[in-house]
C-alpha cells in the first residue's frame, strides 16, 4: 500500500476525529527522511532510514532487504510502525529503513559486507535514544549481530540497545522469533472468547508459511483449530478434513515449498477466496485489492502481514461485514518483544523468562480488549478504531511538548 493511500485513510479518520490542519500536517509529515548508496564489490545499491514520528520516543522499527524497496514503500512502513507503537503504548516513535536488493543473488560475505555498509551510512542517525532498526523481510538476527558490531566499532563503546533481534549472545530475547505469532494468537484467542465462536466450528485458511505464517498456524494446529489450506510463495495446499502442520512444514524443509504436500494443490489467489472462516494473511502487502475483495468467502481477517489489504478493499470488506483485526494490532507481538530486548539491554538486567511472558500476555490481551470495546462503544470497525487511539497518544505527545 502507498502513502497516497494512507493519507486517504488519515484524511477519513480525520473527520471523525475532527483533526486541525496542524494536527493533520503532524501525522502526514516525516521527521527525517535519509537517503544512500551503499557500494558492495562495485554494484551499488539504494538504501533508506526514514523517521516518521518520535514524539512518543526514539524511532523503533526493521530494515528490510528486498528488490521491491522503495521511499514510498519505507515511508508506509515507518507510518504504520508509529502507529503500532503508540497503539501498544510502547516509548517508541516509528521508523522503518530499507535496502533495494535481490538477497537471493548476494553471497554470505556479501551480506554481511551491506549490513556492515548500511551501518556506515547510517549510523549518526541510529542510537538507543534516537532510532533503534530490527529485522523484516530478509533480514535476520544474524544481520542484527553483525549491524551492532559495525555501529560499536564507529562508536568505540558498547550499546546493545542501539538495534533488536539481536543473537541471544548479544542481548537478545530468546522468544523474539515467535513474538508475532505468538501476539496474533493471543489476540485471536481474545477475539474469538468476545464474539463466543467456537474453535471446532472454524475452517482457518493461512497464507505465508514462513516466520510468522508457519508458527501461527503451528499454534493454532496444536491448540486444535482446523487449518485447511496454507500456502507459500509457490502455491497452496488444501485439505478440508484439515492439515497437519509439522508434517507440511517437513515437505517445505524437504522440498522448499508447501506445495508438495499431498492434498489438493490450490494457487494463492484461490486460497484467498477458499471457503473459509477465517483467513489469516502472513505473507505480504496488498493481497486483497478492490479487484478480489468482493469473492473473499471468509467472515474474520486476521493481519499479520504488514498492508496486507487495501484501503479499496477495506470499504468493500466493510459492506461485506467482514471483521478485520487489523495489521497495527494483530502483528505488534515483534516490536513488544524488541521493546523487552531494548529494556534489558538498557539496564542490564535479564528477566525471567515467566515474568516476560506474562507481561506480553498483559500487553496483548489488553491492546485488543482497548480496541475492541472501543470499535463497539463508536459503532467503528477495528481498524478505524485501532488508529484513532494510536494517533490520539501520538498528537497527545506533540502537544505536551507544545509542538501543537
Ligand atoms: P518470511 O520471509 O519468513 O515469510 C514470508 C512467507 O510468505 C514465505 O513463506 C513466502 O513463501 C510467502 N510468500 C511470499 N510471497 C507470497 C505470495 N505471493 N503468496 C503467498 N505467500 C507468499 O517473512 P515473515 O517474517 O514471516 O513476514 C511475513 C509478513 O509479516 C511480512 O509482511 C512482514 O512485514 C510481516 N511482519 C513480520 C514480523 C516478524 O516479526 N517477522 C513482524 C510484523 C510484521
Amino acid at each position: 500500500m502507498g502513502f497516497e493511500d494512507i493519507r486517504k485513510r488519515i484524511e477519513e479518520i480525520s473527520k471523525l476525529m475532527n483533526l486541525s490542519e496542524k494536527e493533520i500536517d503532524v501525522l502526514l509529515n516525516f521527521k527525517r527522511i535519509v537517503r544512500k548508496e551503499l557500494e558492495v564489490n562495485g554494484k551499488k545499491y539504494l538504501a533508506f532510514r526514514i523517521l516518521h514520528n518520535d514524539s512518543l520516543g526514539p524511532g523503533k522499527g526493521g530494515i528490510r532487504f528486498h528488490p521491491e524497496v522503495s521511499e514510498d514503500e519505507v515511508k508506509s512502513l515507518s507510518f504504520w510502525m508509529s502507529l503500532k507503537n503508540s497503539l501498544m503504548g510502547l516509548p517508541f516513535g516509528g521508523a522503518k529503513g530499507g535496502v533495494k536488493v535481490k538477497p537471493k543473488e548476494l553471497t554470505k560475505k556479501e551480506i554481511e559486507e551491506l549490513s556492515r555498509a548500511y551501518i556506515r551510512s547510517f549510523y549518526e542517525v541510529l542510537g538507543q535514544d534516537k532510532d533503534i532498526p530490527a529485522p523484516d523481510v530478509y533480514t535476520n538476527s544474524e544481520i542484527m549481530g553483525f549491524m551492532l558490531d559495525e555501529f560499536e566499532k564507529i562508536k568505540d563503546s558498547h550499546e546493545f540497545g542501539m538495534i533488536t533481534g539481536k543473537p541471544i549472545e548479544l542481548g537478545g530475547c530468546k522468544f523474539r522469533e515467535e513474538a508475532t505469532s505468538k501476539g496474533g494468537f493471543l489476540v485471536l484467542k481474545e477475539f474469538l472468547k468476545f464474539l463466543n465462536i467456537d474453535k471446532s466450528k472454524l475452517k482457518i485458511g493461512v497464507q505465508g508459511f514462513g516466520n510468522v505464517g508457519f508458527n501461527v498456524a503451528k499454534m493454532l494446529y496444536q491448540d486444535g483449530f482446523k487449518i485447511v489450506c496454507v500456502s507459500d510463495s509457490r502455491g497452496g495446499i488444501l485439505d478440508e478434513n484439515g492439515l497437519n502442520i509439522f508434517e507440511v512444514k517437513k515437505e517445505k524443509e524437504k522440498s522448499g515449498s508447501v506445495v508438495n504436500y499431498k492434498g489438493k494443490k490450490i494457487t494463492n489467489q484461490e486460497l484467498l477466496e477458499s471457503d473459509v472462516d477465517l483467513l489469516i494473511l502472513a505473507a505480504l502487502e496488498n493481497q486483497i485489492t478492490e479487484e478480489n475483495a468482493n469473492r473473499i468467502k471468509a467472515n474474520y481477517i486476521l493481519e499479520l502481514a504488514n498492508g496486507p489489504v487495501t484501503s479499496e478493499a477495506d470499504e468493500i470488506l466493510n459492506k461485506k461485514e467482514v471483521i478485520i483485526i487489523p495489521d497495527i494490532l494483530a502483528n505488534s507481538g515483534g516490536v513488544v518483544a524488541s521493546y523487552f530486548e531494548w529494556v534489558q539491554n538498557r539496564c542490564g538486567n535479564i528477566f525471567e523468562d515467566d515474568y516476560l511472558e506474562k507481561r506480553f500476555e498483559n500487553i496483548m490481551i489488553n491492546s485488543f480488549k482497548k480496541v475492541y470495546e472501543f470499535s463497539n462503544e463508536k459503532n467503528l470497525n477495528m481498524r478505524t478504531a485501532a488508529y484513532i487511539i494510536a494517533i490520539k497518544r501520538i498528537l497527545d505527545a506533540e502537544r505536551a511538548r507544545g509542538t501543537i
